[in-house]
């Protein structure tokens, strides 16, 4: 599809194409870097639905380019990962798959072990737009939660996670699952984020597994975890809520009722999962007080 008037007046449109990006989106990322520093001293990264490569072309700009030596340059490793392939960037692996599958996900896995971990996870994932937005945000937290469970097989402790959400009803839900595996959390919205756009990107850092947590690639549309718990024996693993984010697709609205999207006020499927959750005895206290934590501040319940 051609690019219309208005993109092309686009400050970062613009200086995406003089400074050779291939999509205005890298700035979001170098933005995100300039906030938190998340590329400082790293060598090995993980970038998730890459294509067409904006933000895989940071990564080799920032980390491999710099690099003087063929040593420094062997131990940089950066893998680029999306449905659809990409021309080459120089240091940058490429895997053509879907995050969400579990072949896919283990190839990823298969270039990180033992301590060869990935210090940074990085996820642009975002679905083809439906214009239905409950449709267009259920996907795109999918994916999210595809990136995440890759996150927690991937990651050396102390490492950093960053990825693009659809903000909307299940934003504090899903910040509640990544409060769980990381110390630090925030959403930010960088200056080239439009301000139109429901984008965000959760920043999540200091990686460390639960105790007893078992990393798993999981298939966030099943039921996985609480599977894996009742094989196990374990409730570790149920700190991990069955991905609901807006109900299932059968209970889509009416397309033309008007119907508020703000993430102050839940719909009754996030209240559902909510209550459900707190009701029930097997789960944790300490993730139960996370989730009352994260509900609470962000509906702005006293
Ligand atoms: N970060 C990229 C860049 O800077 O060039 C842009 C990413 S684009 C917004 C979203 C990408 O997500 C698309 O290339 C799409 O193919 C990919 N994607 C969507 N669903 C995916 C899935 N299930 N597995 C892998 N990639 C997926």
């Amino acid at each position: 599809m051609g690019k219309t008037s208005k993109d092309k007046r686009d400050i970062y449109y613009r200086q995406a194409k003089e400074e050779g990006w291939r999509a205005r989106s890298a700035f979001k990322l170098l933005h995100v870097d300039e906030a938190y520093g998340i590329l400082k001293g790293v060598q090995r990264a993980v970038d998730l639905c890459a294509a067409p490569g904006s933000w895989s072309q940071v990564l080799s700009r920032k980390l491999y380019d710099p690099c003087q030596t063929d040593d420094e340059k062997a131990a940089v490793k950066i893998i680029a990962v999306d449905l659809q392939a990409m021309a080459p960037i120089r240091g940058i692996i490429q895997l053509q798959g879907d995050i969400t599958k579990q072949s896919t996900a283990e190839a990823i896995i298969g270039h990180f072990g033992g301590d060869e971990k990935a210090q940074l996870v990085v996820c642009d994932g975002a679905p083809d737009v439906t214009g239905v937005h409950e449709m267009d945000e259920y996907m795109q937290h999918q994916l999210l939660v595809a990136a995440l469970s890759i996150a927690t097989c991937v990651l050396e402790t102390g490492g950093t996670f960053v990825a693009k959400i659809f903000k909307g009803n299940a934003t504090w839900l899903l910040s509640s699952q990544m409060q769980i595996f990381f110390k630090k959390f925030d959403i930010y919205k960088p200056p080239s984020s439009r301000p139109s756009s429901i984008e965000a990107f959760v920043v999540c850092s200091d990686f460390c597994l639960p105790v007893g947590y078992i990393p798993q690639v999981i298939n966030p549309a099943r039921d996985d975890i609480r599977l894996l718990a009742e094989k196990t024996g374990s409730d570790v693993n149920r700190r991990l809520v069955p991905f609901i984010a807006c109900g299932d697709l059968g209970g889509l609205s009416d397309p033309d009722e008007v119907k508020s999207t703000s993430s102050e006020e839940p719909n009754s499927d996030v209240q559902y999962v909510y209550d459900a959750v707190m009701n029930d005895a097997s789960y944790p206290l300490e993730f139960k007080e996370i989730l009352k934590e994260v509900y609470d501040e962000q509906l702005q319940i006293s």
